[in-house]
């Protein structure tokens, strides 16, 4: 009988539907974004000010927020305020999370983004950068998250962490990036599943992100790295939107991220030496 796949058919029709991002679902909602001076995090921002969110805005250099501030405030944000500071404190990070409690008296959303400076090299083994790289991009995202847990399960409420393909296959050249941004994916995918479990409806997604044209990205990776890089405007709302939707995880661009996604358990080594031969080795300092 035909019943069976007609079902499938209506099963995939409304799995799709429900997917659908409208601008109204961040409309008035508490969202804190990190890393939001430059970057994707800068257009994180302009995103959820069009939408006209509350925004809490958080780096180290008051003047790049400052001026992010003034541009969400003329794009329409319900709310803009930034907090500098830097999350190798972990005070720091906790503070943060209580400012949006003393202005909203609540959250919808916690964007983790940002990422302490590390280098595209050889490894030499330096445990000491590690450890503090450790600390700015997974320890704080941790710090974060259990300080605006509380207010999350009240709104049932979004966590949106930001990583990367480096966190999901091993790359050369990135060997303290790619083990705290592999961290996060075993932090939150671990997390997620705790939640279902207490019964608390908060969403975890993990952003897999591909090569992004960022001034960051295009100083460090852009002499080596053969493809071309995605826009971080369109890679901003798609982070926004996966957010919104309360997926599990995001993979954008999505064929440069899916293709060794698929291929990593399947055909590790023939992945290693695809990642190897997209870059020009030569080049790397
Ligand atoms: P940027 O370098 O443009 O932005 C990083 C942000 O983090 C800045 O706002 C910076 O501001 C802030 N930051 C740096 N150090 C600290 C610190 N110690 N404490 C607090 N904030 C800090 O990076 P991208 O926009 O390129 O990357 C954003 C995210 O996307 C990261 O999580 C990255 O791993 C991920 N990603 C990016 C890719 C790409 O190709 N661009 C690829 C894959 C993932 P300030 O200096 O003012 O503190």
């Amino acid at each position: 009988s035909l019943f069976p796949l007609m079902g499938l058919v209506l099963a995939i029709f409304f799995y799709s539907a429900k997917q659908e991002f409208k601008v109204e679902m961040l409309k008035g909602k508490r969202v804190i974004v990190t890393g939001a001076s430059s970057g994707i995090g800068e257009q994180m921002a302009y995103r959820l000010a069009r939408t006209g969110s509350h925004i809490l805005i958080t780096a180290r250099t008051e003047g790049k927020l400052r001026k992010v501030s003034t541009q969400c405030r003329e794009l329409g944000a319900a709310s803009i305020h930034y907090v500098s500071g830097s999350m190798e404190n972990m005070a720091f990070a906790q503070v943060v999370v209580k400012e949006a409690e003393k202005l909203w008296g609540g959250l919808d959303m916690l964007i983790l983004n940002h990422i302490g400076s590390t280098y595209f090299g050889y490894f030499k083994g330096d445990t000491e950068h590690l450890r503090k790289l450790l600390e700015i991009n997974v320890l704080s995202y941790v710090t974060m998250t259990v300080s605006a847990l509380p207010m999350l399960k009240e709104s049932r409420g979004s966590i949106v962490a930001v990583s990367s393909l480096a966190g999901k296959v091993g790359t050369p050249f990135t060997v303290p990036y790619s083990t705290t941004k592999f961290a996060l994916d075993g932090f939150f995918s671990s997390l997620r599943q705790m939640l279902v479990v207490e019964n608390a409806n908060v969403s975890i997604t993990l952003c897999v992100l591909g090569y992004i044209n960022t001034d960051t990205a295009m100083k460090t990776v852009s002499h080596v790295i053969r493809n071309k890089p995605a826009p971080k405007e369109e890679c901003a709302l798609e982070i926004i939107k996966s957010g919104a939707l309360r997926q599990r995880e995001l993979h954008y661009p999505y064929i440069s991220v899916r293709i060794p996604l698929l291929l990593r358990d399947w055909a590790p080594d023939f992945l290693d030496s695809l990642t190897r031969n997209n870059m020009d080795i030569e080049k790397v300092k």
